[in-house]
């Protein structure tokens, strides 16, 4: 099975990604948050919409999804009771979704919000995960309905996944994540290539992502709580009670909210 995984830039900076099935010509897309960008792609590259799947209910992944369902009216709505959209197949934890007979497990990865899906997609072997506002390069999402001990748990929980597991969040924050990244870890060489890297691709409107777990292992210091050095760097800007991993993670993510 050949499925192709392209960005559909919407907004500033949100990908709408777009599952690709060259053989059939249908197309998958996950968090339409616009749905002219997602028509207007389909149109020139010839493709059908058959399926939408989202991760949570934020207007900037769900604000497109009516209007592709009346411009593709076959079109398979995927997402959990909370998303605010009117689906047609409902998932939660556990769930399985299919792309052209590859299958996509859904995984419960909340703390943004409190209902925040994944969707862990398998193509020959290779695993693909789309995260949404969850895990950013670099990053992670601001906690809003969900709770900072979700959030830390997902985290735990993504960073089991194979190393060599894409991921493909749904911003483009990797440069500015990254600046923060290293006033906690100022001496992390990965680090400070990476944002060479980013800034120059950002610039020229190239996406940073998808990157692999294991280059998230090395530059997102909220994969790294248990890092002496990020331990150190997070001290140097905050008393924490504690070095445990969820002190830790709450301190940075309330460290970023003020970065
Ligand atoms: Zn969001």
């Amino acid at each position: 099975m050949s499925i192709r995984i392209h960005p559909i830039k919407a907004f500033n900076d949100n990908y709408i990604w777009t599952l690709i099935n060259e053989g059939n010509k249908q197309a998958i897309v996950i968090d339409p948050g616009q749905a002219e960008p997602v028509i207007t792609y389909l149109e020139d590259n010839e493709l059908e919409l058959t399926s939408i799947w989202t991760t949570h209910h934020h207007y900037d992944h769900v604000g497109g999804v009516a209007e592709l369902q009346e411009a593709y009216p076959m079109t398979h709505l995927v997402a959990h009771g909370e998303h605010t959209v009117d689906e047609d197949q409902t998932i939660k934890d556990g769930s399985t979704v299919s792309a052209w007979g590859c299958a996509a497990q859904v995984w419960d990865v909340s703390g943004h919000t409190a209902s925040h899906m994944a969707y862990i997609l398998d193509i020959d072997g290779q695993k693909h995960c789309f995260c949404g506002d969850t895990l950013f390069s670099a990053g992670c999402g601001r906690v809003f309905t969900g709770t900072i001990e979700q959030l830390h748990d997902s985290f735990e929980r993504l960073n089991r996944l194979p190393a060599e597991t894409l991921l493909y969040p749904a911003h483009e924050y990797t440069a500015s994540n990254l600046r923060f990244g290293l006033t906690i870890e100022p001496a992390n060489e990965v680090m400070q290539q990476t944002l060479a890297q980013a800034e120059a691709q950002t610039a020229q409107g190239v996406p940073t992502l998808p990157v692999t777990l294991a280059h998230e292992r090395a530059v997102n210091v909220f994969l790294r709580t248990q890092e002496p050095t990020v331990i150190a760097g997070v001290k140097s800007q905050v008393a924490i009670d504690d070095d445990k991993p969820l002190t830790v993670f709450a301190a940075l993510r309330e460290l970023k909210d003020n970065f």
